[in-house]
């Protein structure tokens, strides 16, 4: 496989970018996360995080306050979004950073995305209602922040409210997978397009966390390799979506497609997800960090231990 430098050779580099703590993935109640982007970015704060993206589902709605709190705080805010994709009947996520939110053509696209998110939630209620569970509708929209932006995890919390079952995870593997009754098939951007309005917006487009695909390792390489003609710069290594054998497993990925690497908790809330803000392993000193040559970080100091 050829290797291409990630960074231009020109570029300045951080002295040591691998101690900084960076958390490029995360979501409010703007998407599917449970805090508000204030809260998210107060929180990231308190965990020591230094650099932060914000990167909510198919919305840049937070973004402006996220960012707002993070000057107030003294932290680098970096404006992020994830884009959900369809490719080869699987759904992919890219995640945008260093993006300029106000750019129409991302802005149009991104509302394109969400559009059909209403109308699929009641199809999913629809099945869960066959699948003897009512009115699931209703109390997934108890949990949402943002009406434009019904994900599977508002249902998820209400089934595990319900008692229908002990964890989200349950809710996925028995109710909102493919194949399972409250699953509807839906169309999101295409890979290209989602890779273009990010670049176009001025930012980088980042494969996540790889890990989570139902791809074979054929289906793997192909996404990669259509995602990197596409534009796409880097990957994510450390993941809150990834196993601890899957950092190494994509960072061998991340070398031989000469993607830089990303670390990103997606953090959705305290008490579900893995990983919170900033409390994840560092990357590897073998891989070249995404923000290595990243202007805005060129004069902080590291502070992660050097284990
Ligand atoms: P949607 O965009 O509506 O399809 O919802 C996708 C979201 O569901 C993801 O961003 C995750 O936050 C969440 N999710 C997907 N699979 C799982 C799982 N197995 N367990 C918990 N949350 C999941
Ligand atoms: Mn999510
Ligand atoms: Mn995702
Ligand atoms: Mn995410």
């Amino acid at each position: 496989m050829n290797k291409i430098s990630s960074t231009s050779p020109n570029a300045a580099r951080h002295p040591d970018p691998w101690r900084l703590n960076i958390d490029l993935h995360c979501h409010s109640t703007v998407s599917d996360g449970t805090l508000g982007p204030r809260e998210v970015v107060r929180r990231a704060h308190r965990n020591g995080v230094q650099a932060m993206a914000l990167t909510d589902h198919d919305e840049v709605g937070g973004l402006a306050d996220a960012s707002d709190e993070a000057a107030r705080l003294g932290l680098c805010f970096i404006p992020g979004v994830e884009i959900s994709v369809s490719w080869a009947d699987e759904t992919i996520h890219i995640v945008g950073l260093r993006i300029d939110p106000l750019n129409p053509e991302l802005v149009q696209g991104l509302a394109n995305v969400r559009g059909g998110r209403q109308a699929r939630a009641q199809e999913m209620a629809d099945g869960l209602a066959r699948a003897g569970i009512a009115g699931s509708y209703e109390g997934a929209l108890k949990y949402v922040g943002n009406p434009k932006l019904i994900s599977r995890s508002h249902f998820a919390r209400h089934l595990v409210e319900v008692g229908a079952c002990s964890s989200m995870k349950q809710v996925f593997e028995r109710y909102l997978i493919r194949g399972k009754p409250g699953y509807v098939p839906h169309r999101w951007a295409r890979l290209a397009q989602a890779v273009g309005w990010i670049i176009g917006a001025g930012g980088v487009a980042v494969l996540a966390h790889p890990a989570r695909y139902r791809l074979d390792q054929t289906g793997l390489w192909a996404l990669v390799t259509e995602f990197r003609e596409a534009g796409g710069r880097g990957i994510e290594v450390v993941s809150g979506s990834h196993s601890e054998s899957d950092f190494a497993r994509f960072g061998k990925w991340s070398q031989d497609f000469g993607l830089a690497a990303s670390r990103g908790s997606d953090f959705h809330d305290p008490e579900e997800s893995k990983y919170d803000l900033g409390l994840l392993p560092r990357l590897s000193r073998s891989l070249v960090p995404l923000w290595a040559d990243w202007p805005e970080l060129m004069q902080m100091q590291p502070t992660l231990a050097d284990v």
